[in-house]
């Protein structure tokens, strides 16, 4: 489903995917523990629905390769929520799990990143969808292709991009519950 529903609103739902990792164990827990609190949290949240999330993936870090192994997961939902509120609950995830800004993509407790908002295309300052990276990161596709075989981004079956299909780097390592 796109945004085909409504709310009692009105406000129509769209069916959302993000992307979460983590490679920073702090004093809230580990890497694991941070991913599965932020789908709690999520699941939780009045304006997110129809919670799927993807098995938990190991994988080597991407960019910045002096740090600890990233723990990956992708979640699709259905929000309400407008594209600026739903990559506000992100960010407030990752403030819940003390995520201190260090270097660019380097190690964090937590990144929630926004991949696709229903077909829509964003270009703000502070958000860009669908996320510029998408096409490009073995553990974003492979997850998702997981949850979403049948999804087309930007008018490509994932089914066709290599890397849903390419494992370098990247281990399963289970179920979030
Ligand atoms: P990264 O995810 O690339 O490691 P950050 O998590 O530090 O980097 O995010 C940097 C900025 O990217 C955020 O402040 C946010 O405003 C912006 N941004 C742009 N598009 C998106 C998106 N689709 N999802 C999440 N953040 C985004
Ligand atoms: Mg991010």
């Amino acid at each position: 489903m796109q945004n085909n529903s409504a709310t009692e609103s009105g406000s129509p739902y769209y069916q959302c995917y993000l992307a979460l990792g983590s490679n920073l164990t702090n004093e809230l827990g580990t890497p694991q523990d941070h991913i599965v609190t932020a789908i709690a949290r999520l699941a939780d949240n009045p304006n997110i629905h129809e919670i799927q999330s993807s098995s938990l993936y190991l994988s080597k870090p991407y960019g910045v390769t002096d740090q600890a192994d990233f723990i990956n997961a992708v979640v699709a939902c259905q929000t309400d929520l407008a594209p600026h509120a739903l990559l506000d609950v992100c960010q407030s995830l990752e403030t819940q799990a003390n995520r201190q800004r260090l270097r660019h993509w380097g190690e964090r407790s937590l990144d929630v990143d926004i991949l696709l908002y229903g077909d829509k295309q964003i270009e703000t300052e502070r958000l860009i969808i669908p996320h510029v990276e998408i096409g490009k990161r073995n553990f974003v596709l492979v997850p998702l292709e997981e949850i979403a075989p049948n999804l087309k981004i930007q008018g490509t079956p994932i089914s066709d991009m290599p890397l849903s299909f390419d494992w370098q780097g990247l281990a399963l390592l289970g179920t979030t519950n």
